[in-house]
């Protein structure tokens, strides 16, 4: 068995992530490929890993579970904020139509592009600034997630998610953070709490 394959048994399948297109998404991603070369022994390690500006590389066991949440089928359209690595961008590429990524620091986005091109991934585009704001005429959204924590759920967020469309995100401070689940459904907005979760502060 494989790194990747052991990752999946070991965090994601043995916490309870069950869905098969998430899992398989995740086993045609290479992690290694997505982790500074210093960290490239710790790619399939149960852990977040550092990237540059302090900022960091999901755990592989989050990324499963909030793809999960999204319970995508294949035709939605996606906005990501925060970027990063672009893993997780590369997992949600595998299962939805169309990616939309926003990432803050311009020296993270870079490189990318790079990586998602060498996995002939083509359904994803990059910008640069604030997830919040910088992909707006994109807008309604099926599915909504972000790799960075508000302190109170954005209301110019909730406004770009579509009729039926679900949203995960972390809320709150760097010391109390919860994941939250926002769906849109027949007009009204249910807003669920979740698990706690610790992600980097979303800036803006
Ligand atoms: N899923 C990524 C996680 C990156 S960490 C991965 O696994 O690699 C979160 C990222 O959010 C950081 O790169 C940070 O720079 C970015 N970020 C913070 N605030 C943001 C904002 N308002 N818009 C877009 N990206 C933001």
């Amino acid at each position: 068995m494989n790194a990747n394959e052991q990752m999946i048994r070991d965090q994601i399948v043995s916490r309870g992530v069950r869905d098969a297109r998430v899992l398989d998404a995740m086993r045609s991603v290479p992690r290694e490929l997505f982790v500074p070369p210093q960290h490239r022994a710790s790619a399939y390690d149960d852990t977040p890993l550092p990237l540059v500006h302090g900022q960091t590389i999901s755990q592989p066991f989050i990324v499963a579970a909030m793809t999960e949440l999204l319970n995508l089928r294949g035709h939605e359209r996606v906005l990501e904020l925060g970027t990063g690595s672009g893993y997780q961008t590369a997992v949600l590429a595998r299962l939805a139509r169309e990616v939309f990524s926003a990432e803050l620091e311009p020296a993270l986005a870079r490189s990318v592009a790079e990586r998602l091109a060498q996995l002939h991934i083509t359904n994803v585009q990059l910008r640069v600034g604030d997830g919040v704001q910088i992909f707006r005429d994109e807008a309604p959204f099926d599915a909504i997630l972000s790799a960075a924590a508000p302190i109170e759920i954005p209301e110019a967020l909730v406004e770009q998610l579509a009729e039926g469309g679900r949203c995960v995100i972390p809320v709150g401070t760097v010391e109390e953070q919860h994941l939250w689940l926002i769906e849109r459904k027949g007009g009204a907005v249910e807003r669920r709490k979740l698990d706690a979760v610790r992600f980097v502060p979303l800036r803006t």
